[in-house]
């Protein structure tokens, strides 16, 4: 049994408060699963619990209630998977939750990319007034730096972030018309690669010159990239190249659903298509 560490360094009152390993298992029966459990081959409501398994009576198959879950196939306990949850979703930074859990940081950092795997690929269409940005990620110095561009809508906030191999217009055009309402007003910094959206792509487009330091239209793109180097140096220190298009898209998702980080239960509920 692993031992819980002092939690009076979290910030997370929730955490600090750790529930019981049975109040965690109502919890998830209750708020979850709404009390019907069922079978994760067959989808048939359990008949039986046998040894503190459920049981199908059609396929036969045993199974916990870890089984329906992104917990499956571990052997931690609740209380330690609960927590692990909860430090991915505040977020806290892998280092806090080796601490906090008592787990190696590879285990920590597997668990992070598995909850990281529920979240959905989606096809994000902005449209009305949008903003649109490039940022260098990562440190060239290290042969790890990546140009990716972003979007941001105004009136919900919601932004779509991708990686580039080049900053050149057919890529930035491609991202555009993918992403941006045709019908949109976007606004963009001087650069080139966006001069002729309007001739081209019929969008309107209002150009801040960065140059002489007028920033205002386009000042919450700017924010995102902020938040975005933020969120990567406080929960994985470094964005790897490779490792870049999950975290966009983890980022993406904090940003555009933030009811999913609310709670473990909201976001075993709310990210879809992961139970069962
Ligand atoms: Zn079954």
């Amino acid at each position: 049994m692993i031992v819980s560490p002092s939690l009076t360094l979290c910030p997370m009152k929730s955490i600090a408060n750790g529930l019981s390993e049975a109040k965690i298992q109502a919890l998830i029966r209750k708020k979850v699963f709404k009390h019907h459990i069922r079978c994760p081959k067959c989808h048939r409501r359990y008949s039986q619990i046998i040894n503190h398994r459920y049981w199908c009576g059609k396929c036969r198959l045993k199974f916990s209630l870890k089984s329906c879950l992104v917990f499956k196939g571990s052997k931690l306990p609740f209380t330690i998977l609960w927590r692990l949850l909860e430090c991915y979703l505040t977020p806290i930074s892998i280092s806090q939750t080796v601490s906090m859990c008592r787990l190696s940081e590879p285990t920590v950092r597997r668990w992070h990319r598995k909850f990281a795997e529920l979240l959905p690929d989606e096809q994000i269409q902005l449209q009305g007034l949008v903003e649109a940005d490039e940022a260098f990620i990562g440190r060239r110095k290290y042969n790890n730096q990546t140009p990716v561009i972003g979007a941001l809508e105004r009136t919900s906030g919601r932004i779509v972030l991708k990686p580039l191999t080049s900053v050149e217009s057919g890529q930035t055009d491609k991202f555009l018309l993918e992403h941006i309402d045709t019908a949109s007003l976007i606004h963009t910094d001087a650069a080139s690669h966006y001069q002729n959206i309007t001739d081209f792509f019929s969008y309107g487009h209002v150009v801040c010159n960065h140059s002489i330091g007028y920033f205002g239209p386009t000042n919450r793109i700017e924010n995102t990239w902020m938040r975005l180097r933020s969120f990567i140096r406080k929960t994985v220190a470094r964005a790897w190249k490779e490792h870049l298009p999950r975290l966009l898209k983890e980022f993406m998702a904090r940003n555009n659903h933030k009811e999913w980080f609310t709670s473990p239960i909201n976001f075993l509920t709310l990210v879809p298509s992961q139970l069962g």
